[in-house]
């Protein structure tokens, strides 16, 4: 059952995913060679609690962090690790979530280490803007399948896959609710768009092959062949009859990252 947000709920959820949006920031600015992904992990934490909020991933599960930090040919929930430190060249995707007044916010943004190839730069672009073009198909008269088909054919007409296995979702209450939206599929499929729907887009998207493996600690997920992954993610709102963006890579752009 998809559960609709009313217009105070979304203003609720728009705060969690405002702090969300704004530890990332946080986090991107220290974001630099010889830091490690715990020390991120660290200020994170600290920053959510002095604004009066709850890390939403630490305990989600046996997850130990606040934060997903992801590096390279990781894709997603990387565990914090002070072994965990960043070189010149990495890309590192920050997912972070947040409890306030009860309402969930989550987001993720894959920032660079110094300079980059190239090649794994325009991957970033193409997973940002995929994740754009996904937000402007989330509209009334549209169904989740036609989300899934902007994000899945911006990124395959560039010579990248999309990883199935793990997708967005709704959220309110909860940081997984139905529904399940994934990176990849049909249009005119899956359900329908209405107001007062809160969901995140989270195009997972790989420069090699498709295909992943997780470690052995159960979290860490990796591409099968090595290459980079990216990941960014927003959540929004549906508000009348469009999206409404409920988190924002603003305050990431105002600090010039
Ligand atoms: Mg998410
Ligand atoms: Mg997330």
């Amino acid at each position: 059952m998809i559960n609709l947000k009313s217009k105070g709920e979304i203003e609720l959820l728009r705060e969690a995913n405002i702090l969300v949006s704004r530890t990332l920031a946080e986090v991107g600015k220290n974001i630099k060679e010889g830091v490690s992904t715990l020390d991120l992990d660290k200020l994170a934490e600290e920053f959510i609690r002095d604004n009066g909020a709850i890390p939403a991933f630490k305990g989600y599960g046996d997850f130990p962090g606040t934060l997903c930090t992801s590096v390279n040919d990781v894709v997603v929930h990387g565990i914090p690790s002070p072994k965990k430190v960043l070189s010149q060249g990495d890309i590192v995707s920050i997912d972070c979530g947040t409890i306030k007044n009860g309402f969930y916010g989550d987001s993720a943004y894959t920032f660079t280490v110094g300079e980059i190839a190239e090649s794994v730069s325009a991957l970033l672009r193409a997973t940002k803007e995929a994740l754009f073009e996904g937000i402007r198909s989330a509209k009334v008269g549209n169904r989740i399948g036609d989300v899934s088909y902007a994000v899945q054919s911006y990124c395959e007409a560039r010579g990248y896959t999309v990883v199935r296995e793990m997708v967005g979702h709704g959220i309110g209450r909860h940081l997984h609710e139905e529904p399940q939206v994934p990176n990849y599929g049909r249009r005119g499929t899956g359900p329908k768009i209405v107001d007062g729907m809160v969901f995140c887009i989270e195009p997972m998207i790989n420069l090699g092959a498709r295909q992943i493996k997780f470690d052995d600690d159960g979290w860490t997920c990796r591409t099968r062949d090595g290459k980079p992954s990216a990941h960014f993610e927003l959540c929004i709102a549906i508000v009348e009859g469009k999206a409404d963006i409920l988190s924002t890579f603003s305050f990431i752009e105002e600090a010039g990252l």
